[in-house]
């Protein structure tokens, strides 16, 4: 196992991959920009090193500066954890370059899961279910690109290939807006990504978002743990995931759980995985993979007891897969509530100095969280500032833990986003697992 590690990340996730190592006996580097000093996993480290200043693309987003920091501290691998580097192939390959391990797949998989009409196109030889579309970029041709979208039928997407975070999409609901939209997509997608490739799906009008978490190891191994319902979304962020999805039976769990941990072996993919699926009228469509691990990963392992972070830490040092397939079961069900420093209402992000900090506690609860009282959140990173998990042995108790805890948490100073989830939690279409990925900003008015 390796010695010591560098965390290139902040937050609750960096406190999440320190305690893993804690865990382990691997000794830890904290990097962190000046204002993050006073982040919990940088008091805990066994080390820490400032990799300059607040402005993420200046600390969190600087590739020198990290291995760097790794070649001062003996370190012999690199956490990305999720955001940042964390999906940036040229990132994963200059790390490997210096002689580090990086902890996530081969920055060739990441740079083809990174262009989406490559990752799809892979999906689909692996026999993974895809949705209708172009399947390739669209050409110069008008009739063809006309009769392509006549074929699959209106409504459709344009997508860009290089697209990412929401952004390089555009629906189009019938043939005379069809032309103008591809070639505004495309100049979009070429001055947003430098990729002006798009290509064509159908559009699903009220899907659920259903993803599947994998795990591959070095030695041809791959098993799925199951998938996860993060259909309570705004503006395509999630806010609350859950695991396993309301509705799903176990024929379809492991029919589309066993497609990607096959596609997995097929394309030789290593570490932790999440295969991004729309969910409508009973049939999945995938549309695409994230390469790293996932904000909403605990609710997969309060079900399945896997610790997927210490998975993540162990297939990167060349270990097999701790499980088999037929080893993994689903217990109960959890919910995840994102605790966002934001004001419930309008959003605004609410940084500043948290006064009184108390979490909550009581059978089936998990904490996942930086925050304590005295510290300040800054303005500079995302608002999320923890993760609460409910664990039960129905859904029902899952979401009536998840009540007790949202208003058992008491933060002062700064506002958090725990009313909503108080609401969201009481909606009763929400309580029946009747939602779909619109639901959240229908509910909201917006
Ligand atoms: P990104 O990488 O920008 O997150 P995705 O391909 O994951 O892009 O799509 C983001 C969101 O856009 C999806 O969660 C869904 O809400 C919507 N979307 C994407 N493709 C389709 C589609 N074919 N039909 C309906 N909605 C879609």
């Amino acid at each position: 196992m390796f010695e010591k590690i560098v965390i290139a990340n902040r937050g609750e996730i960096a406190l999440r991959i320190l305690r893993a190592c804690r865990e382990m006996g691997i000794k830890t580097v904290a990097v962190h920009s000046t204002a993050d000093r006073d982040l919990k996993h940088v008091l805990m480290a066994d080390e820490s090193v400032c990799i300059g200043p607040p402005a993420s693309s200046e600390s969190y987003l600087s590739v020198p500066s990290i291995i760097s920091a790794a070649e001062v501290t003996d370190a012999v691998a690199i956490h990305p954890g999720y955001g940042f580097l964390s999906e940036n192939a040229d990132f994963a390959e200059r790390v490997e370059q210096s002689g580090f391990t990086f902890i996530g797949p081969r920055s060739e998989t990441i740079r083809m899961m990174g262009d989406k009409v490559s990752a799809i196109r892979a999906m689909k030889a692996a026999g993974v279910p895809c949705v209708p579309g172009s399947d390739g970029p669209l050409g110069a041709d008008d009739e063809i690109n006309i009769r392509l979208a006549h074929n699959i039928g209106y409504p459709i997407i344009i997508k860009a290939a290089g697209g990412g975070g929401g952004r390089g999409m555009r629906v189009v609901h019938s043939e005379a807006a069809l032309l103008s939209a591809i070639s505004l997509t495309q100049t979009e997608a070429k001055s947003f990504f430098g990729n002006g490739m798009v290509y064509m799906e159908k559009y699903l009008e009220n899907p659920r978002h259903i993803e599947f978490q994998i795990l591959a190891d070095t030695h041809g191994n791959a098993i799925h743990l199951g998938e996860r319902d993060c259909s309570m979304q705004r503006r395509h962020q999630k806010v609350i995931e859950e695991a396993p999805a309301p509705g799903i039976s176990n024929r379809q769990r492991k029919e589309i759980g066993e497609r990607c941990a096959q596609a997995c072996i097929d394309i030789g993919y290593r570490g932790a995985g999440t295969f991004e699926f729309l969910y409508e009228n009973r049939e999945f469509y995938f549309i695409e993979m994230n390469t790293r691990v996932q904000v909403e990963h605990p609710v997969t392992e309060m079900i399945t007891g896997v610790d997927i972070v210490r998975e993540q830490l162990r297939i990167a040092a060349g270990e097999t897969l701790a499980h088999q397939q037929e080893q993994i079961h689903i217990n109960g069900h959890a919910i995840e509530c994102r605790i966002n420093a934001e004001d419930p209402e309008t959003f605004m992000p609410s940084p500043g100095k948290v006064s009184r900090a108390h979490m909550a506690g009581g059978p089936g609860i998990r904490i996942e969280s930086h925050l304590y009282g005295g510290y300040t959140v800054p303005p500079y990173y995302d608002s999320m500032v923890g993760k609460i998990i409910a664990h039960g042995d129905q859904r029902s108790i899952a979401i009536a833990r998840m009540q007790t805890a949202l208003s058992e948490t008491a933060i002062e100073g700064i506002k958090t986003n725990i009313p909503l989830h108080l609401r969201l939690l009481d909606d009763c279409n929400f309580q029946h697992g009747e939602t779909n990925i619109h639901y959240l900003e229908k509910k909201l008015g917006i």
